[in-house]
């Protein structure tokens, strides 16, 4: 027997209709490419939205067509996003970070047709087009008397847009079409695309709004600080005009003095970035001796999330932080940490360490740790092992390659980690990072959050270097805070106590500087190609 319910198709269009229609005045706030502020709403969003996709179908773009964006959170990217998905073509975000030929391989590869770029990118723009045969089109996001000269045949967005009326209707597509496409940054290797459909970008965008997850309101003002083009955005360019949140883009300016003028006068509530940003806020903050008073929640992830930063926003600024975990493969959150019925009641204290773990699921995905032969491990806190997942917002497959699912379809995170019996989950490493001391497993992560609670130490990573007794042992290596200085014996001393003796360190290097992969993670692989042959004491 068959269920009598109507089909509606979960479209991502629907998302900025339901906003435009329930919550039209609802401010979209950005700093703009400029400079100046900019403030406009969903109906206008949704109007300009419905422009480009009339304008995109005049120009002969096809459903599935890609259109690349190079772009800073604001409400013309917002619109892009919109329009593209609008006129059944699909939205590509690229990384502006990655190396340029990185960009055009990826363009190349996922036969971009039209790029929307901000000025900030001209240039980059300029060194890219030769590579790029098949790209018919550059819409520059600005008004002409902004536009500069260049040796490119440019279009601004705004005379574009105005080449056409908003009396349009979507392109009719299906709910399991592609809307959008983003390339995993390639921290462990060649870059992979991920495929959105409107059906999977909408259930995120539910799974992501549950009070568990998110716990998105009408009432929050929202600052996505996480860019559009890493890892979807987290999904927030949906889940925000889903619940009918204000949105508060703050274009290219993402340093702590900028990110803190904008939460304080924009009076957002609710803010998500990587855990780099929050530091840089956070010193800000300090050093002019600012607080908060609207901020309510900060999804922090992409990166594990030190203590001292928990602890910073929950004790100094009563701001309650939620660690979350991710991937542009799972739309791209997976878990997040909230306290449930069994955590609630903890102490303070608990509750800070236990914000260490990154979280339980969501309804929406489904998660488990399996050993070397595939076999489901206990949830006990303590024995770790590869992190698998499943759900309607995960990866199938990637453009053009396979995806890592075996063959119960699970996909294969390639993240290690454990679960405990209250259900949070904690990353110890990636499967490519974990340091393997005589048998045993030495997790990076768990050494690097301690030792930038160390007050002098800014950053730290831990790598292993090859040993010939027990094969690897982690190598320390940390960046001091501007004007301290740290010695070896200090930082071994402070570890000492905080974890297993034979975790501890073998050796620290202080150095000026660690490298960087384009979405702010530590690149693990240049340094342990720089430290390949380090001689350990
Ligand atoms: P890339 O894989 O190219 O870095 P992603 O942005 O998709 O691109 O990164 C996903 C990965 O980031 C995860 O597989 C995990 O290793 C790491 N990650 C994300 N969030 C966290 C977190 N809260 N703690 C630790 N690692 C995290």
């Amino acid at each position: 027997m068959l269920g009598l319910m109507q089909q509606w198709p979960l479209l991502c269009t629907k998302v900025i209709d339901h906003a435009a229609e329930h919550h039209g005045r609802r401010e979209v706030v950005s700093r703009s490419v400029e400079g100046p502020l900019h403030r406009t709403s969903y109906s206008e969003v949704r109007r300009r939205a419905l422009r480009l996709a009339k304008r995109l179908a005049r120009d002969g773009v096809q459903p599935g067509d890609r259109m690349a964006t190079m772009a800073w959170n604001t409400w013309r990217h917002l619109e892009c996003w919109y329009g593209i998905v609008g006129a059944g073509a699909v939205y590509h975000t690229l990384n502006p970070r990655l190396f340029p030929e990185q960009i055009a391989w990826i363009m190349n590869d996922a036969d971009d047709r039209m790029l929307f770029v901000d000025l900030t990118f001209i240039p980059l723009v300029e060194a890219l087009a030769p590579s790029l045969p098949r790209l018919r089109r550059i819409v520059v996001l600005c008004a002409r008397d902004s536009l500069p000269s260049s040796t490119l045949d440019l279009t601004t967005y705004e005379d574009y847009l105005a080449e056409a009326d908003e009396d349009f209707r979507w392109v009719e597509v299906a709910e399991g079409d592609a809307a959008g496409m983003c390339y995993t940054s390639g921290t462990t290797g060649t870059p992979k695309g991920v495929v959105y459909s409107h059906r999977s970008n909408v259930l995120h965008s539910l799974i992501a709004v549950q009070p568990d997850a998110m716990n998105l309101r009408s009432r929050d003002r929202v600052m996505p600080v996480v860019p559009l083009f890493h890892a979807n955005g987290w999904g927030i360019a949906f889940s925000a005009p889903m619940v009918g949140a204000a949105l508060v883009l703050p274009g290219p300016k993402l340093d702590g003095a900028s990110i803190g003028t904008l939460l304080r006068d924009e009076r957002v509530t609710f803010s998500a970035a990587v855990p780099t940003i929050w530091l840089m806020l956070l010193q800000y903050l300090d050093a002019n001796g600012l607080d908060l008073p609207d901020l309510r929640r900060v999804v922090i992830g992409g990166a594990a999330c030190p203590r001292v930063v928990t602890e910073a926003f929950e004790t100094r600024y009563g701001v309650e932080v939620v660690h979350a975990w991710g991937m542009t493969e799972l739309s791209p959150l997976g878990t997040l940490n909230v306290m449930n019925a069994d955590t609630a009641d903890l102490s303070l204290d608990e509750q800070l360490a236990l914000k260490q773990k990154q979280g339980r699921v969501p309804f929406g995905v489904e998660m488990r740790v399996v050993g070397d032969d595939g076999a489901e491990l206990p949830r006990d806190g303590r024995t770790f092992g590869r992190l698998m997942v499943k759900g309607p917002a995960v990866s199938a497959s990637y453009h053009g390659a396979q995806a890592g699912l075996d063959d119960a379809g699970w996909f294969d995170t390639g993240d290690v980690a454990h679960i405990d019996e209250n259900g949070f989950m904690q990353i110890t490493d990636r499967a490519k990072d974990v340091i393997k001391s005589g048998g045993e497993w030495i997790s990076s992560i768990d050494l690097e959050n301690l030792a930038v609670g160390h007050p002098s130490v800014a950053e730290a990573a831990v790598i292993g270097v090859s040993h010939s007794r027990w094969g690897e042992r982690p190598l320390l290596i940390i960046v001091p805070k501007a004007g301290c200085s740290v010695s070896r014996d200090a930082i071994l001393g402070f570890l000492d106590g905080k974890v297993a003796r034979w975790w501890l360190p073998d050796d620290v290097v202080i150095v000026d500087e660690i490298p960087h992969t384009a979405t702010g993670k530590i690149q693990k692989t240049a340094l342990r190609d720089r430290y390949r042959d380090y001689r350990l004491p």
